[in-house]
């Protein structure tokens, strides 16, 4: 794989994976929504480390940017070999019964229509090469619910599964792998955007492993499903979850 691009490549999950693609000299978009500092140092990092790239701010919920964004990468990087459909927010800790609509709506933005517009662009373009390689970014919230704090996020997430299973039967004619990873607890600043620093703190007992996860073992998953070592697995969600 020589080209990716990160949604969410700014931070967190998806940085650590930007400087692991860079670590084996690929092109990167790294895309975010806000934030052009962590951006910038991180699109600084991959160039470091031996890779390249393109910061590529686009709020994914929004259709018109997303296909722009797109196209931007293709001219750029000549091709999409890789994308890791990866951004995404919490919405903040709350009770179903306390929920806002407008924080749910705006969770909903992020994590379901932003994750479908990217699945459909990239299956544009990945159709046409007839090859292609997406990792979707799911949760085991998915399955385990989320009462009592993230309902809401761990039904975005159900989304995600759908997509993927669905997603890998699709495009598998084409040659394109489509998997998803999810991951448990994984120590990132989404629990402090989310409203509640001390949630890692909170689950530890509920993690078999006795351990918070860190992004590098999330990205090296991410790098498995993106490499040759995987070239059978398709409609896999990987949990990363040390046991939980
Ligand atoms: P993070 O550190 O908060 O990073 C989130 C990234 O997503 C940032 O680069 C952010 O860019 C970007 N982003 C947010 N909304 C966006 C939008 N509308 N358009 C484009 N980019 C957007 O989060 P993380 O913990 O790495 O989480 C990454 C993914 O992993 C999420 O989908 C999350 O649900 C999933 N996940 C995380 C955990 C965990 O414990 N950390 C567990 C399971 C699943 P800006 O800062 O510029 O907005």
């Amino acid at each position: 794989m020589q080209n990716l691009l990160i949604t969410g490549g700014s931070q967190g999950i998806g940085q650590q994976t930007a400087i692991e693609a860079a670590k084996k000299g690929m092109f990167i978009g790294i895309n975010y929504n806000s934030n052009d500092k962590a951006a910038e140092e991180t699109l600084s990092k991959v160039k470091q480390l031996g890779g390249d790239g393109i910061a590529l701010k686009c709020d994914v919920s929004k259709h018109n940017a997303v296909k722009d964004m797109f196209k931007i990468f293709v001219d750029t990087a000549g091709s999409l070999d890789g994308v890791f459909n990866n951004a995404g927010t919490t919405g903040p800790v709350s009770k179903i019964h306390e929920l806002d609509p407008k924080d749910f709506k705006s969770l909903i933005d992020t994590n379901v229509i932003g994750a479908f517009n990217i699945a459909q662009e990239s299956s544009k373009i990945m159709i046409k090469q007839k090859r292609g390689n997406i990792v979707n970014m799911s949760s085991i919230a998915a399955e385990i619910g989320g009462a009592g704090e993230l309902v809401h996020y761990a039904m975005s997430k159900g989304a995600i599964d759908s997509l993927t299973y669905g997603m890998a039967k699709e495009l598998g004619v084409y040659g394109i792998r489509v998997n998803a990873v999810a991951p448990g607890l994984i120590a990132t600043d989404i629990h402090e955007k989310a409203g509640d620093a001390s949630r890692v703190e909170r689950l530890l007992p509920s993690v078999p492993l006795g351990r918070v996860g860190l992004a590098l073992e999330v990205a090296d998953t991410v790098m498995w499903l993106l490499s040759k070592y995987s070239s059978y697995v398709c409609g896999t969600i990987i949990r990363v979850s040390g046991g939980r």
